[in-house]
């Protein structure tokens, strides 16, 4: 039978079922579509590929999905660090936005932060910025699978004049990207203490007639929860349960302050969290109870975050911070084995956003968002089991190939659809730039 290609490998690690690791197999792909995964000596008897990619001492794993991030802060990467987080925001990261933030900054930084994820093997990315028309429109453009957040605030930006601007701008978005099988829109209004009740409501309103997911930054710090107790009379949590917002498709970011009974609750929902340890840990803003969410049955996704507060856009790490953090805090060393880590890190991933039929593990019938990672080097032997190496041996500088819907976005970790030299000019550009008004703060 003749397909569009064949990638065989050392390791195939399908993530689902969990663990599994298959030695010298392939992945038969036809119209960007996984058609089979099998041995790679029956492959090559029953398939004739259009091209067949050999990687004889690479992992195959499904393409990492980063749940949560704001692609164009890629440009504030290092502009401020080491400071406490409302610091952070209100004296660097929010005036630098309000001086610079539009269509060309967003598209700059978009493009670098592209570059950056899929360089480390994220071949999906789900974006919470201003301007998400040109966020979508830049990913569609050089094959990247991005869910764009319909972002909303109650405060004017250069990116919309308040709430009701805001929402249009999203809702002309949704319809533009409607027959997009690449790129898909979901609802994200900022969080509890930027977003009031009334633009809340209209987001329920619309999700559940769009049938599109709610993607928030919920229970980021203690002061936060605080601060929505004396404004609302209530936790954040309970202000968005009363307003009805929980479900399975809301999608809460962070979630570092959690009582029991928030679990509880969280877990009948049926809402997913993303995790995002580096972030909370670079802001001192808390821990996410990762251990008692996954026993509560709560499906918990990985994001890096924007990289201003991070500062990279690497899955791998991240994974591996979730692994070693979880440990620590639970106290118990069994908390997030490496197979748990990876399984957050792609298939409950592509859970939360809605698209777990599509990508999110090697199996027949998803989409071919795949990625390879080089296992052959010293660093890695004498490995024993790749899943713990790609947990806690490897570095992004490791993933060799990713191909998003069967389509070859990083070659020998060269990009194919992105010009590199084009993008670090226009970083440097940036630089300059943005450098001068942050001597001026
Ligand atoms: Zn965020």
């Amino acid at each position: 039978m003749r397909i569009d290609s064949l990638i065989s490998a050392r390791w195939v690690i399908p993530v689902e079922p969990e663990g599994v690791v298959l030695d010298h197999h392939a992945v038969a792909i036809r119209n960007g579509q996984i058609l089979e995964v099998l041995p790679t000596a029956d492959a090559l008897n029953r398939y004739q590929p259009g091209t067949h990619t050999d990687l004889p001492q690479h992992a195959l794993i499904p393409g990492l999905v980063n749940a949560h991030t704001h692609a164009a802060m890629a440009l504030l990467r290092g502009v401020a660090d080491d400071m406490p987080m409302m610091d952070w925001l209100h004296k660097h990261i929010w005036p630098l936005e309000s001086r610079w933030v539009g269509e060309s900054f967003v598209h700059d930084g978009t493009e670098l932060a592209i570059a950056e994820m899929l360089r480390g093997g994220i071949t999906c990315f789900n974006d919470m910025y201003f301007f998400p028309q040109v966020t979508a429109r830049l990913a569609l453009q050089c094959g990247m699978r991005a869910s764009v957040g319909m972002i909303l605030v109650d405060f004017p930006s250069a990116g919309g004049s308040g709430p009701d601007d805001y929402l249009s701008q999203g809702l002309a978005l949704h319809d533009e990207l409607r027959h997009q099988n690449l790129i898909k829109t979901l609802f994200a209004p900022h969080a509890p203490y930027s977003v009031s009740d009334g633009p809340l409501s209209r987001v329920r309103v619309l999700a559940a007639e769009l049938e599109r997911p709610i993607h928030m930054h919920v229970h980021e710090t203690a002061d936060e929860v605080e601060q929505g107790r004396a404004s609302h009379g209530m936790r954040p949590l309970q202000r968005l349960d009363q307003l009805e917002l929980l479900g399975p498709g809301f999608i809460g970011v962070h979630m570092t302050q959690l009582t029991d009974s928030e679990i509880e609750l969280y877990a009948r929902s049926g809402a997913h969290v993303v995790h995002c340890p580096e972030s909370n840990l670079k802001l001192a803003s808390g821990f996410c109870p990762v251990a008692r969410l996954l026993d509560a049955g709560i499906n918990v996704a990985l994001g890096t975050d924007g990289a201003a507060s991070n500062n990279d856009l690497d899955m791998l790490g991240e994974m591996r911070t979730a692994a070693l953090l979880a440990k620590g805090l639970a106290g118990d060393a069994r908390a997030v084995p490496a197979p748990v880590a990876l399984r957050m890190a792609t298939l409950a991933g592509a859970r939360a956003l809605g698209l777990e039929s599509e990508i999110g593990s090697l199996v027949a019938g998803k989409s071919a968002d795949i990625t390879a990672i080089d296992l052959g080097r010293l660093e890695n032997l004498p490995l024993f089991d790749p899943i713990s190496d790609i947990v806690y041996a490897v570095g992004r500088q490791q993933v060799s190939d990713v191909w998003v819907a069967g389509r070859r976005l990083l070659k020998n970790r060269e990009l194919t659809t992105l010009d590199q030299s084009a993008i670090v000019a226009k970083a440097c550009a940036w630089r300059e730039r943005l450098a001068a008004t942050a001597t001026e703060a």
